[in-house]
């Protein structure tokens, strides 16, 4: 049990630290036509953290989620492992409100991350967060699993 309390510990601490990062990098968020704002802390194995905020624009469809920002700061900084997000954002850059990775970013955590262990941290401030694994938010995903097979 004690163990139990520590790891708990280490992860309240990983988690608000994410959470930190994710709200400091509100700021970058260019959202002009939604001025819904969302950053993202992208938490590799290797401990390094890589943010992004969402980047809107004029023709919407090139439009980038600050979740797949991050995830492309890292992958192409040769990271290949990954534990968890925090992703924070609301109306006007603040973090008003819950925010979940859509249904895209999700697709993109299933490339790179293991379903079950990959912790995904929504939260409106250090204090509030929710947590959730990548297999709760995207049951019976499609992956590299899928076409291996297995
Ligand atoms: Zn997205």
């Amino acid at each position: 049990m004690a163990n139990n309390n520590e790891d708990n510990k280490d992860f309240d601490i990983m988690a608000k630290t994410l959470i930190w990062d994710a709200l400091s990098g509100l700021k970058y968020s260019y959202a002009p036509y939604s001025n819904f704002k969302v950053s993202a802390a992208l938490l590799t194995t290797s401990g390094k953290v890589y943010t992004g905020c969402n980047i809107e624009n004029a023709a919407f469809s090139p439009g980038m989620c600050a979740e797949r920002v991050a995830f492309a700061k890292a992958i192409s900084s040769g990271e290949k492992g990954f534990e968890a997000i925090a992703i924070v954002g609301g109306m006007k850059g603040r973090g008003t409100q819950m925010v979940f990775p859509c249904g895209v970013c999700r697709q993109v955590m299933e490339e790179f991350c293991e379903p079950e262990n990959f912790k995904i941290i929504t939260a409106t401030s250090a204090e509030k967060y929710d947590v959730y694994t990548l297999d709760e938010l995207l049951p019976y995903g499609f992956g590299p699993h899928t076409l291996s097979g297995k």
